[in-house]
């Protein structure tokens, strides 16, 4: 069965969505599909920063205030940091966040997206091939299906099968990360309003994270470059159960806390490494582009963003039928003029840290000085 678009858009995450949604009067029939069907979770530490919000409000400023009063979330103000030997540092948000499980958020984002009516979703969807033609590019569904459009856009993760096929990424570990996740009940001590960040010996580079959710639940996980966890053979999953289980400072937080689930892994393709991120008739946005921040490991609201930017490119190309990949290199160019910066220092502060406990230690102490604290600015959230 054929169906003509004049995009297709492959994954309905936050990039994804993101596309469908900004170009909602534009009056271009979007295809938009998923392998899976919404809600569905995504393996992630839901911290969802205000820089979100300030996407949406750029789309359209009623997004944000629907967010705001969408029920099941935290209000992050603060980062508490955790060196090695369990001082705390305090970063302060110049803007709120906040923690919302995936599920939900996806699932909020997705319906906004589907009040497109010139979008038509395609749940359950089994991508067999994408065939790239010089006047259009087609996907082919298990089913039978066959959906044409002017271009593609790759909005399909970290295991996007529009970046393998259209654009030849390959998974590099010097820029990857792996990490896992479990959901807890009752854990001590959570503090509602602060991401817990915990850098700590013997699980280095990487960190611990306690993300506190609605519900006194809480987003628990740990994550590492995926060059050391080959190199040093780290199993995540058992990594976290050592956190959580043998260290007393943790254990103490974790004794009459419930987990609501089994641990869970996933893939981060982090921002650190420019990638060609556009080519003929084809855009990557989000993980799929791999714009994850190398040292924090966010990647929503790169992910949301980058569909901002490929959105606006494909509108103002469409009369033209301007998909050349020399007409689609604006779009990497304003995607790397905006993360590149921030993504390279990141980048740096990761690899300096590295293994570094004596330097966390002391940083950490550094920061604590009172002459210090009154003049850390609020850091951007
Ligand atoms: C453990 C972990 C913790 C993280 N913590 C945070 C955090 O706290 N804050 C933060 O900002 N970021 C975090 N990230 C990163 C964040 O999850 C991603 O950067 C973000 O989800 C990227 O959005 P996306 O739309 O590009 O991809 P995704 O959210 O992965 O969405 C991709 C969509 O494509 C669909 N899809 C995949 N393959 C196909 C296919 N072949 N055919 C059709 N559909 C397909 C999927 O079903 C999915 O719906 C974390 C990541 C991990 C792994």
């Amino acid at each position: 069965m054929l169906k003509q678009f004049d995009v297709i858009v492959m994954g309905a995450g936050p990039a994804g969505a993101t596309f469908t949604l900004t170009l909602k009067d534009s009056g271009l029939r979007i295809a938009l599909i998923d392998k899976a069907s919404f809600p569905r979770d995504k393996i992630c530490g839901d911290a969802v920063s205000s820089i979100a919000k300030r996407i949406l409000r750029q789309i359209d400023p009623n997004l944000e205030t629907d967010l705001l009063d969408f029920a099941p979330k935290t209000n992050i103000t603060k980062a508490l940091l955790y060196s090695p030997n369990f001082e705390q540092l305090e970063i302060g948000f110049s803007k709120v966040g906040h923690c919302i499980r995936r599920i939900d958020f996806d699932n909020w984002l997705f319906n906004k997206a589907m009040e497109n009516k010139d979008a038509l979703f395609f749940p359950n969807a089994k991508v067999l091939d994408i065939e790239h033609q010089a006047e259009k590019v087609s996907v082919n569904l298990a089913d039978g299906t066959r959906i044409e459009g002017k271009i593609i856009i790759g909005c399909d993760g970290a295991h996007s099968m529009v970046a393998k096929q259209l654009a030849g990424f390959k998974v590099d570990r010097k820029h990857y990360s792996g990490a896992v996740r479990q959901y807890y009940k009752n854990v001590k001590g959570l503090k509602g309003d602060s991401l817990e960040v915990y850098f700590l010996k013997g699980y280095l580079p990487g960190y611990f994270w306690i993300f506190p959710l609605s519900n006194n639940e809480a987003n628990v996980g740990f994550g590492m470059l995926s060059d050391t966890i080959a190199k040093q053979k780290i199993d995540l999953k058992k990594s976290l159960k050592a956190i959580i289980h043998e260290l007393p400072e943790v254990w103490e937080r974790f004794k009459d806390a419930e987990p609501l689930e089994e641990i869970q892994g996933f893939g981060l393709p982090l921002g650190s490494k420019k990638y060609p991120i556009s080519g003929k008739r084809f855009i990557l946005c989000g993980d799929a582009a791999s714009l994850i921040d190398p040292f924090s490991g966010e990647g929503i609201e790169t992910a949301m963003e980058s569909g901002k930017f490929a959105a606006e490119l494909v509108l103002k190309n469409f009369k033209a039928d301007a998909y050349s990949a020399e007409d689609l290199l604006a779009y990497d160019a304003r995607v790397y003029k905006k993360m590149w910066g921030n993504f390279r220092s990141h980048y740096w502060m990761q690899k300096i840290l590295g293994k570094r406990v004596w330097l966390i230690n002391k940083l950490i102490q550094i920061g604590n000085l009172p002459w210090i604290q009154k003049r850390i600015p609020k850091a951007f959230y």
